[in-house]
């Protein structure tokens, strides 16, 4: 089966009662058995009975299961969020002692993880050039518990070489954990380029336009006993486990993500195209054109697509302030690839906590405006950001 096919026609574990063609909604805390003496097994993990919804769901375990038909996965494991879907990850590799090998571009959030909330329980982050292949051989020791990237950082986008990344860290051993949220897995194989455990948010492309928070961990079962760490450790302790409601509306938007995705990376591609055209933008930075520096790497890893989120940079933050203030039809939000265009001022906003050293170091600029491209007419998208720049009728 091509993969949408498999996204559509996914089978349940088990016959629904009545046959239904939706995976029911499990909206459940427990489920009964028949006997004593069949709980043993499912409480101790030897069965796939849910026992409780903290950690075993029909409904989320439909939605993991759908995942795992289109990626080849070992196991997959929906969470509560894109960031407890990281920070589980990182919680069950990692141990006091231990460090991270990373890079100071990644989604603020992952940097505070990192930086801040481990640190406090002696876990290093050890903040290195990705794009440097000898700083980050450098940078792994014997106390390395993963090499933790985002294939495309946000808002620079730069791209990961996965291929070569991923042979560094295995030749010390070490496994590449990696932050696919900028292309959907249906794209490309991440396990292909050697990634070993992917982390996505998949509020994101996957949430079927910004319908519901959620996170994934695919594990591509190369990491001794992760999965199952996951689940018989961290969903019990730290109980970050999808909700039923959640998986519900995120399988219906898998089952449309092909469809949406293929209008909305075309067009972005044209909208950085035209957007070039135009005086007022300074620079436009979308690794679909030809001339961007990752181009030729990008089509090698994610193929003819390269995601619905660009950048442009205008003269000053009053200019990007000014343009946002303008916007009729484009939203003013955060958030990725929702079904409706989405604009922001990055440097103010997602990386306003920091400082403007940090900033800087973090190549945050205050000339940037991100923006996420969604299922409009691509015209209307371009009209309205052009009347929006246009700086005469003030
Ligand atoms: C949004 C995002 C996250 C966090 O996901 P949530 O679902 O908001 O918790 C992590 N990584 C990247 C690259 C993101 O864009």
């Amino acid at each position: 089966m091509k993969k949408q096919t498999q996204a559509v026609q996914t089978r349940f574990r088990r016959c629904d009662v009545y046959n239904a063609i939706s995976m029911p909604l499990y909206h459940t805390v427990a489920y009964e058995f028949d006997t004593a003496e069949s709980m043993p097994d499912a409480f101790c993990g030897r069965t796939d009975d849910p026992d409780y919804s903290r950690v075993l769901n029909p409904t989320v375990v439909y939605f993991e299961d759908k995942v795992r038909a289109l990626t080849g996965a070992h196991d997959v494991i929906a969470f509560s969020s894109g960031m407890a879907a990281i920070s589980n990850t990182l919680l069950a590799l990692a141990s006091a002692g231990k460090n991270v090998v990373t890079s100071r571009h990644l989604f603020g959030n992952s940097f505070s993880l990192l930086s801040s909330t481990l640190s406090r329980f002696g876990v290093e982050a050890r903040l290195c050039d990705l794009t440097d292949p000898a700083a980050v051989e450098a940078a792994i020791d014997g106390d390395t518990c993963c090499l933790f990237l985002e294939i495309i950082t946000n808002p620079q986008l730069e791209v990961a070489d996965l291929s070569m990344l991923a042979e560094s860290a295995h030749r010390k051993g070490v496994p590449l954990v990696a932050d696919t949220t900028m292309i959907p897995f249906t794209e490309f194989s991440a396990h292909a380029l050697g990634v070993d455990i992917e982390v996505v948010s998949s509020t994101k492309y996957i949430s079927g336009g910004a319908t519901s928070i959620g996170g994934l961990v695919i594990d591509y079962g190369t990491c001794e006993g992760f999965a199952t760490r996951l689940r018989t450790e961290m969903l019990m302790t730290l109980g970050a486990y999808m909700t039923p409601h959640a998986a519900y509306m995120q399988t219906l938007g898998l089952e449309t993500l092909d469809a949406r995705y293929r209008i909305q990376s075309a067009s972005a591609l044209a909208l950085a195209r035209r957007l070039r055209t135009l005086p007022e933008v300074k620079k436009v930075n979308s690794i679909g054109l030809e001339d961007n520096p990752y181009y030729a790497l990008s089509r090698r890893q994610f193929g003819q697509t390269a995601g619905a989120m660009f950048t442009i940079d205008l003269e000053s933050r009053e200019a990007c302030f000014r343009f946002l203030n303008k916007l009729q039809l484009v939203r003013r939000a955060t958030n990725l690839f929702d079904n409706k265009t989405l604009a922001i001022h990055p440097a103010s906003t997602i990386f306003g906590p920091f400082t403007d050293e940090e900033r800087r170091a973090m190549d945050i600029h205050e000339t940037t405006v991100r923006l996420s491209v969604g299922i409009e007419d691509t015209d209307d998208i371009f009209d309205d950001i052009r009347q929006a720049l246009c700086p005469a009728e003030d």
